[in-house]
């Protein structure tokens, strides 16, 4: 009999967490659960619990340790949003687990560290976000690849007017017209930062310099990403949008299964597929990203520090959506640099930043 792959997934009551065991309960006899970690929802991790039988839960970020120093696991699905996915993938890569990872401050935060270690140690680092899961699908000889090319939504704000997403509610900017996300990153999506922190990603996911990622606006999300060759040939990868296929990639890898599949792609049903060039002026935030990329050090930590507590007093009434943007820029611009950070430098960093915006906010809106 074939043998059951290990996993544990932490962040198993989040979006990516609940698809993700969408895709194992259609893959029941593929996986054998080790553990789930859930962040603050007891009822849905029992739930959870109950369902799937793991050899042990952990609520909350203290049991995060056990997990990742269980070499049970083979795989580790790093799917909780925010900076709490860090440090235990950095300890699970350390003992040698592979990991799928959706988290975004992992790399963001700690890219080159990260990189390193998973090197270091011989850990597939499998990403599940579309765009990244759509180059790893892409790629077969990565030193014949010229250039990535990432393709964007545009959010909810792509044809409306600058005025207008100035004004804009927290409602319009969480009605995103083709993905269900959290609403941390569905917000990023509406300033389109989150492109802007999956350009620093990619980056380090797959080596490539800043200037041979491109961006491109593509409205219907059915192409995902895709890569130019030497010899001018593109290669992309296309599905229809929904998380539970790069998840099941990720976490299956280098298998594929039919596993979630519920229809059939047709290129006929989606008829056309639009492209356009991002506008930057409206969107401002990729450019930042790629400058933060760019300097490296510890200016991408600071970048996502700025922009999630701006995103949060946003989602809190606090500020208006452009204002991330402001907000994010000024911090982001007074941030001292380091180089070649410590990975306790990055956390002192963040926590700084973070201090430092709530506190520009405060002063900015006392209300
Ligand atoms: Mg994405």
């Amino acid at each position: 009999m074939e043998k059951k792959r290990k996993i544990s997934i932490i962040g198993s009551t989040g979006s990516i967490g609940t698809q993700a065991l969408e895709v194992i309960e259609k893959l029941q006899n593929k996986f054998e659960i080790i553990a789930l970690a859930g962040g603050h929802n007891k009822e849905l991790l029992e739930k959870q619990s109950q369902k799937f039988k793991p050899k042990y839960t952990v609520l909350g970020e203290e049991g995060l340790d056990r997990i990742c120093n269980d070499k049970e696991n083979d795989i580790i699905l790093v799917a909780c949003s925010g900076k709490i996915g860090l440090k235990p993938t950095l300890k699970a890569i350390e003992n040698g687990i592979d990991i799928a990872l959706a988290n975004k401050e992992t790399l963001v935060m700690a890219g080159d560290i990260v990189m390193a270690s998973a090197k270091k140690h011989g850990v597939k680092i499998i990403p599940v976000d579309s765009e990244h899961c759509a180059i790893h699908q892409c790629i077969k000889d990565i030193n014949q690849v010229d250039k990535l090319i990432i393709t964007a939504s545009g959010g909810p704000f792509l044809h409306k007017t600058v005025e207008e997403m100035k004004n804009a509610t927290v409602k319009e900017a969480l009605a995103h017209p083709r993905w269900n996300m959290g609403r941390k990153i569905t917000v990023d999506s509406a300033t389109l930062m989150n492109k802007g922190l999956e350009i620093i990603e990619a980056h380090h996911l797959f080596g490539f310099d800043y200037d041979d990622i491109d961006v491109v606006v593509h409205p219907q999300s059915i192409v995902h990403s895709a890569i130019e060759y030497k010899d001018g040939s593109v290669i992309a990868q296309l599905g229809l949008p929904s998380m539970h296929i790069p998840i099941q990639y990720a976490i299956t890898y280098p298998e594929r299964y039919e596993g979630i599949k519920s229809k059939s792609f047709s290129f006929a049903e989606i008829a056309r597929l639009d492209f356009e060039k991002p506008d930057y002026e409206k969107f401002p935030t990729v450019k930042l990203a790629y400058k933060a990329g760019k300097i490296g050090g510890t200016a991408t930590a600071c970048l996502n520090a700025a922009n999630e507590e701006a995103v949060f007093a946003f989602l809190d009434g606090k500020i208006k959506l452009y204002e991330i943007y402001e907000i994010t820029r000024k911090i982001f611009d007074e941030h001292k640099v380091i180089q070649n950070p410590t990975i306790d430098e990055i956390f002192e960093v963040d926590r700084k930043i973070r201090e430092k915006t709530k506190n520009y906010i405060k002063e900015f809106n006392p209300v």
